[in-house]
This record gives structure tokens, C-alpha cells and sequence, in this order.
């Protein structure tokens, strides 16, 4: 199938153009035939996919503005019926008995989920590397990582097998595949989009995001899963804007924050050289492009270690063989039976859940938690300070392309540095996106925009209007 957006797709099934299933069977077939190569899927949903697109083409009045658009859902997002691993043993077999809300409100507008898609166990990683089924690939190059963890719905949408993805925020995980996989990625303000459904990793920072081809894409389909849900606590009241309108509009009188000190080391050349020309480019469609300081930033990635690391230690207790998925065999005793269906678990989720353990335990949770917890309130007030002066802040989306697959397997805190920049927005709670903004070597670079609370609509705005001044959201890896 031609690329389409999704927009133009839920139009034409909507007009009666062409079918649900039709789109359906093709989605199905190149998803068949590509997913060795890539190891982006973990279950295609053929069944659901199928009844979904002739319901859709039997209704009277077929749905909008999504009717027919195929979409693929982090493994991590509970489908119905379809199985759900989080990428872990421990939930090999994990079949929900209910959808995610945001599944719910794809498909009440049309979407059809055709599958389930490769990521880090328990969305901890940066490459899509830990998973129990395989290593995801970047189809910009086969012999590197896609980035992670939400790898496979990055690479779903880069090759154009579908439209719109599904993935999971905690510290990046959409943003930074997005980035790595020349994609534009999205990430919500805190409490914006119901994560009921969504397997929890970091109660206080994990979010559902969006990949999409292009910018309005992606904007749409926020449109559609934001908004308040009486059955995520943490959802918030606020009216939703129509973000996409937002991107209509051009980026002049934007002022756009740019903090020099935290891009003055570890940014690989080509990425800067991207990134500056982008700037370039935004300055010369009318943005004010202002300095501004987050001298907190830096210890981004370390304060969001230990955060994540005690959150997912007693989130992922509840793993035990008892209440979900796989239970160990041939255990002795309760102990036994909970240690050996614990062992399941890869090694980043269990060296996670050590030393989340280590940093709440009674001795050291001041000197690491608590400290950590002070840290974030303090990168929080520099946005604060920040966005006093600016509408949005700009930084490279990842310091890096993307690395050869295995390389930073051996060393975690190498693995944790490709959050250097993405990692903040989740501590503060603020929104961000992802835009492709050229290459390094024949591999993608991203431009990230940060955007205050609440104001997602700006950061379509200024994400449209840039990608409408550049060549690079259309282009496609090759094979
Ligand atoms: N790379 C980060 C981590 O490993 C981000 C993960 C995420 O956003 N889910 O924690």
C-alpha cells in the first residue's frame, strides 16, 4: 500500500472510497512478510484486526475520522482477547479481559489495532534490546537499535506499515525510537491521556504516547485518546484543545528556549549540526530563538534513575505468580514458587528492582530517594523559569543516532545517557514531540520541542510548521 496519513485514509473509508478491510488485508500482509526482518511485532492481531475492519464497513454511518486506520499498540497496552507481554516471560501468556481506554477511543473512532508491538520488558531500556523475544531493528540500518523502548511501534511507522502507533512514555521511550527511527513522536503532559490499560512501570511519570508519519497525524489522534477518564485517578479534568487546528498555524512570534550550557558536551557532531540548522530554519520562518538556563538538567538522568528504579521495584511486586501471568512449575513451596517465577524477569528489570529496593530501604532512602525527589522538584522550577520567557524549549531529541545493536549492552549507565535530554520532561510532567530534522551519516536526527503544562496545542503548532519548512518527516528508509 501507498504511504497515506491517516487522516486521508479514515476519509476515504469513511466516503465509501475504499474498505476497512481492504487497507486491513494489505496492513496484514506486509506485517506478515516484514516482521523477521525487524522484529517489531510480537502478536499481529489478525482475528480482532479482521471482524474490527467489517464492522466498520457494515456500519450505516462508518466512523470518524479514523474509520479503517490501521494502528499498532505497544505490548505493553491491554487489547482484549490479544495477548499482552509487556515484552516479558513473566507475562508470556497474559491474555486481558479488557481494552485500555485509549484502544477504546481509537476504535469508537474507527481504528483498526492490527497488532502488538516489540519493546523493552517492561518498557525499561533505550534500545528495544531487552526484550524476551528479540532485538528490534532500525530499518535505516539493520545492523542497529531502533531506540526503546517503544521501539517497534517506531519502526511500524517508519516503514509506513501503518500510519499511527501507540507507545509508552516514562522517560523517553516515545520520543527518543521516534528520533531514531525518523518518525515524529509525542509525549503528553502528565495526566493528559488515560494510561488505565497501560501496565504500570512509573506510577508517577508513565504516559501513553503517539507515533505518527507527520505532525497533524499525530495531533489527531491525541485529539482522540486525551481527555478525562473516570477510571485513571490521575487523569486530569481539563478540556481538551483541537490540536489539529494547531497545526495550521505558521511559527512566527513563537519564542523558541535554547539551553546552550546542557548541549555543550556528550552531543555527537552530526546530531549538532542538525539541530543548529533547525534552529536556522525556525529563526528564518519568524521564532525568536532565546538562551535560556536549566542548570538542573543535567542530573536528568541520574535523578530519574533512582526514581524509576524505587517506583518499578514495588510496582512489578505484584508480579509473583499468583495474580498474573506465568506461574513457575514444580515449586516446593509458596517461597520457592515466588522466587523461581521472579527469576523470569531479564536482567535490567531485575537489576531495576535491586536497586530500587536498595534506594527505599530504611537506610539510604533519604540520602538517594529523597535526594532525588528534591532534584526533580528543582529541574521542574527551571521549566517553570524558563517558560517565562519562552513558549517552548528546543533541545536534540537524543544526544545520538542510533548505536549498533549490542554495543551499550554491557554498560546500563552508557544506555541511561540516551535519555539525557528526554528524561526531564517526564520528571517535570511537561509535554514534548519529536520531529525529524535531517540526518547524521544516513541515519535520522530529531528536534525536541518541551512545551509548558497543559499546552500541547503550541507544541503542534510549532512542530507543524517546521516540518512544513523541511524535507525530512516525508522521507522513508529505503528497503
Ligand atoms: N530509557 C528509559 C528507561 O529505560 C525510558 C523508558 C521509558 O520511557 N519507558 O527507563
Amino acid at each position: 500500500m501507498k504511504a497515506r496519513r491517516a487522516l486521508d485514509i479514515g476519509r476515504a473509508v469513511a466516503n465509501a472510497e475504499t474498505t476497512a478491510s481492504a487497507v486491513c488485508e494489505a496492513t496484514l500482509e506486509r506485517l506478515e512478510h516484514e516482521t523477521g526482518r525487524f522484529n517489531h511485532f510480537i502478536t499481529v492481531a489478525h482475528e480482532r484486526a479482521r471482524a474490527r475492519a467489517s464492522a466498520i464497513d457494515s456500519a450505516a454511518d462508518r466512523p470518524r475520522p479514523l474509520a479503517g486506520v490501521p494502528i499498532a499498540v505497544k505490548d505493553n497496552i491491554c487489547t482484549r482477547g490479544v495477548r499482552t507481554t509487556a515484552a516479558s516471560r513473566v507475562l508470556s501468556d497474559h491474555v486481558p479481559l479488557y481494552d485500555a481506554t485509549v484502544i477504546e477511543r481509537l476504535e469508537a473512532a474507527g481504528a483498526v489495532i492490527v497488532g502488538k508491538t516489540n519493546c523493552d520488558e517492561f518498557a525499561m531500556g533505550s534500545s528495544s534490546e531487552h526484550s524476551a523475544f528479540a532485538a528490534v531493528r532500525n530499518p535505516w540500518d539493520l545492523s542497529r537499535i531502533a531506540g526503546g523502548s517503544s521501539g517497534g511501534s517506531a519502526v511500524a511507522v517508519a516503514t509506513r506499515q501503518v500510519p499511527l502507533a501507540l507507545g509508552s512514555e516514562t522517560g523517553g521511550s516515545v520520543r527518543q525510537p521516534a528520533a531514531l527511527c525518523g518518525v515524529v513522536g509525542f509525549k503528553p503532559t502528565y495526566g493528559r491521556i488515560s494510561r488505565y490499560g497501560l501496565i504500570a512501570f512509573v506510577s508517577s511519570m508513565d504516559q501513553i504516547g503517539v507515533f505518527g508519519a507527520n505532525v497533524r497525524d499525530v495531533a489527531a489522534c491525541v485529539g482522540i485518546i486525551a481527555g478525562h477518564d473516570p477510571r485513571d485517578a490521575t487523569s486530569a479534568l481539563r478540556p481538551v484543545d483541537d490540536y489539529a487546528a494547531a497545526t495550521g498555524d505558521d511559527s512566527r512570534g513563537l519564542r523558541i528556549g535554547v539551553p546552550r550550557a546542557l548541549l555543550a558536551e556528550g552531543l555527537e557532531n552530526g546530531v549538532r549540526d542538525a539541530f543548529d540548522e533547525s534552529l536556522n530554519v525556525l529563526r528564518r520562518d519568524g521564532a525568536e530563538i532565546v538562551d535560556v538556563a536549566l542548570p538542573h538538567s543535567r542530573y536528568a538522568t541520574s535523578t530519574y534513575a533512582i526514581v524509576v528504579m524505587a517506583e518499578a521495584s514495588s510496582n512489578l511486586s505484584r508480579f509473583d505468580g499468583v495474580r498474573y501471568g506465568t506461574r513457575a512449575t514444580g515449586a516446593m513451596n509458596l517461597e520457592q514458587m515466588y522466587s523461581r517465577t521472579r527469576a523470569l524477569f531479564g536482567h535490567e528489570v531485575k537489576r531495576r528492582i535491586m536497586l530500587g529496593t536498595y534506594v527505599l530501604s530504611a537506610g539510604y532512602y533519604d540520602a538517594y530517594y529523597l535526594k532525588a525527589q528534591k532534584v526533580r522538584a528543582l529541574i521542574r522550577q527551571d521549566f517553570d523559569r524558563a517558560f517565562e520567557r519562552v513558549d517552548v524549549v528546543a533541545t536534540p531529541t537524543s544526544p545520538t543516532t542510533a548505536f549498533k545493536l549490542g554495543e551499550r549492552l554491557e554498560n546500563p549507565v552508557q544506555m541511561y545517557l540516551a535519555d539525557a535530554f528526554t528524561a526531564s520532561a517526564n520528571l517535570a510532567g511537561i509535554p514534548a514531540i519529536s520531529v525529524p530534522c535531517g540526518f547524521s551519516s544516513g541515519l535520522p536526527v530529531g528536534l525536541q520541542l518541551t512545551g509548558r503544562a497543559w499546552e500541547e496545542a503550541t507544541l503542534f503548532r510549532a512542530a507543524a510548521a517546521y516540518e512544513r519548512l523541511t524535507p525530512w518527516t516525508g522521507q522513508m528508509p529505503a528497503a
